[in-house]
């Protein structure tokens, strides 16, 4: 028996007509440097209203991919109304990623516009004529756009064409499993992967972000998306914000400890989402400097593993910093660290260093060696696996049934998962450190290295060794002025971790390499060792 509920359709149209509409009074801020520049809901919706009939004007039609190459300001989010709204497809380009990888992305996607911001037309100039099925680009802002002049694209002011474009726009009924948007993985290894996200997904995806037991958001909250737009949507807060009718605070290209304090000062966030390093910087630059970050309820942190050390030092300043885990396959959020109501004390601090609880809609299972699938005890380590409704099944124009399992999505972490639904990584399948037999949980000794009082940041990597096969490499950055030796932090992690673990190998640097989306970049310092660079 069918039932007698309306098949409605779940769109980026309908996100967008509620917080528009219903919400059309409520904020999107700008920094811009010194103070925002805002906009209402309702001007947004205009705007993207607007911006659809320029894009329809430019020759977009069907699912065409629209590129964005941009900052997280109002702009980009009108293209991410605008776009999927009107049957195409949003295709946000990672601006940090090489050259080679970006041509590579724009040509696999066959972008026909790309939407700029003016401060980055420099960086995508010397890129630009190798995006073969690019037809127009759209520059937002104030820009010198002669660098662009030569690639022979036509190019177009975002003002203008929106002055131009009327403000209605006939959204079409769209069927909920068409694409809506697409993101590369930053390519860690290989060429770079394409996800293509469902309007279904992306909404299902958007309701369970506002859930309490993940990020819980309302009203009443002011959200702050440090997490580029680029990546992973930043983590779904954009959509979900109208959804909820929370406020909107966009940075821009303002991503700097510096900033990101002035603007928490001026615009008070009630949540703001960002990788580790970032809240690293942020915490470092209010302690040294003064800042208030006190406006903050809820920071989502992931991307990689949040080191307790950070958690306690945001639970100093009354912040409450929540891990997630998720991955640009998962749309991305996918587990929460709420500790259960009943958890108080060291059990609540327990659950909080997990990566989380699984949200309601996914399932995960911990696959070992010859796919065998193991208990769900919390103990077992295998790979994790998971499949639901906003978790990708396949890669854009990709063979790579490697990566899939009885549909199954191989996420490449190692990993627990307990009876009552907490994940719990010890790493990456390719970052796992073999040492005779045993493995070695490289963000495990992160952690701890980075509990020192003196160690701003440390990366650990497996190097070879003849004997044990491989061995941990410690790479460390201090605290300026410090003089620790390695000796000494040897005897640190001595306290907490067994003696076979403990590195041999250290080497203090300036800095962590790090990805185009901020995670330690552990290739580079692979390569770095194996050149001679590190020792
Ligand atoms: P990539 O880094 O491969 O380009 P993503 O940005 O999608 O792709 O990152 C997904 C990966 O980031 C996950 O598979 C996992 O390894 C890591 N990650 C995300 N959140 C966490 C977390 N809270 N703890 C540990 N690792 C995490």
């Amino acid at each position: 028996m069918w039932s007698t509920m309306q098949d409605f359709p779940l769109t980026i149209a309908s996100i967008m007509r509620h917080g528009t509409g219903v919400y059309g009074d409520t904020s999107v801020a700008t920094w811009t440097g010194d103070g925002t520049r805002r906009r209402t809901y309702a001007e947004v919706g205009e705007r993207a209203a607007r911006l659809a009939n320029a894009l329809r004007g430019l020759g977009v039609d069907g699912d065409q991919r629209v590129a964005t190459f941009m900052w997280n300001n109002t702009e980009h989010l009108e293209a991410y109304l605008a776009v999927p709204s009107m049957g195409a497809v949003l295709h946000t380009l990672n601006i940090r990623l090489f050259p080679d990888q970006l041509a590579y992305i724009a040509d696999h996607a066959e972008d026909h516009v790309v939407i700029v911001d003016g401060s980055l037309v420099p960086l995508l100039a010397p890129v630009l004529p190798r995006m073969k099925t690019v037809k127009h680009v759209v520059v937002v802002g104030e820009a010198d756009t002669a660098p662009l002049a030569d690639a022979g694209k036509d190019l177009h002011a975002y003002e203008d064409l929106l002055a131009a474009a009327d403000p209605a726009f006939d959204w079409p009924e769209i069927d909920e499993r068409s694409a809506a948007a697409m993101c590369y993985t930053s390519g860690t290894t290989g060429n770079p992967k394409g996800v293509v996200y469902s309007h279904r997904s992306a909404y299902l995806h958007s309701m369970a972000v506002c859930t309490a037991n993940a990020i819980g958001l309302s009203a009443d909250d002011r959200v702050l998306p440090v997490v580029p737009m680029f990546h992973a949507n930043a983590w779904g807060l954009p959509y979900a914000a109208l959804m909820a009718g929370s406020a909107l605070i966009m940075p821009d290209r303002f991503l700097q400890a510096e900033p990101l304090v002035r603007i928490i000062e001026t615009e008070r966030p009630t949540v703001a989402g960002a990788v580790p390093t970032i809240w690293n910087d942020v915490l470092r630059h209010a302690r040294e400097n003064g800042g208030d970050l006190g406006s903050l309820r809820l920071v989502p942190c992931g991307g990689s593993a949040v080191p307790e050390a950070l958690m306690r030092g945001y639970d100093e300043v009354g912040v409450r910093i929540v891990q997630a885990w998720g991955m640009t396959e998962t749309s991305p959020v996918a587990t929460v660290a709420h500790p259960p109501v009943t958890a108080e004390g060291d059990e609540a601090w327990r659950y909080r260093l997990t990566q989380g609880r699984i949200l309601a809609g996914l399932e995960v299972r911990i696959v070992g060696d010859g796919d065998v699938v193991l208990p769900n005890d919390g103990t077992s380590v295998g790979e994790v696996e998971i499949r639901g409704p906003w978790v990708t099944g396949a890669y854009y124009r990709d063979e790579d049934p490697g990566r899939f399992h009885d549909g199954w999505l191989r996420t490449g972490d190692v990993g627990t998962f307990s009876k009552d639904g907490y994940l719990v990584l010890t790493d990456r399948a390719k970052d796992v450190i073999k040492s005779g037999g045993e493995w070695i949980s490289s963000v495990e000794l992160e952690n701890r290295l980075m509990a020192h009082p003196d160690v701003v940041e440390a990366a650990v990597v497996g190097v070879p060794d003849d004997r044990w096969q491989e061995r941990p490499l410690a790479s460390v950055v201090l605290r300026e002025g410090a003089a620790v030796t390695a000796q000494e932090l040897r005897e640190f992690l001595a306290g907490s971790v067994p003696r076979w673990q403990l590195p041999e190998r250290w080497t203090f640097i300036a800095e962590v390499p790090k990805t185009s989306v901020g995670k330690f970049d552990k290739k580079v310092l692979r390569r770095r060792y194996a050149e001679g660079e590190l020792d």
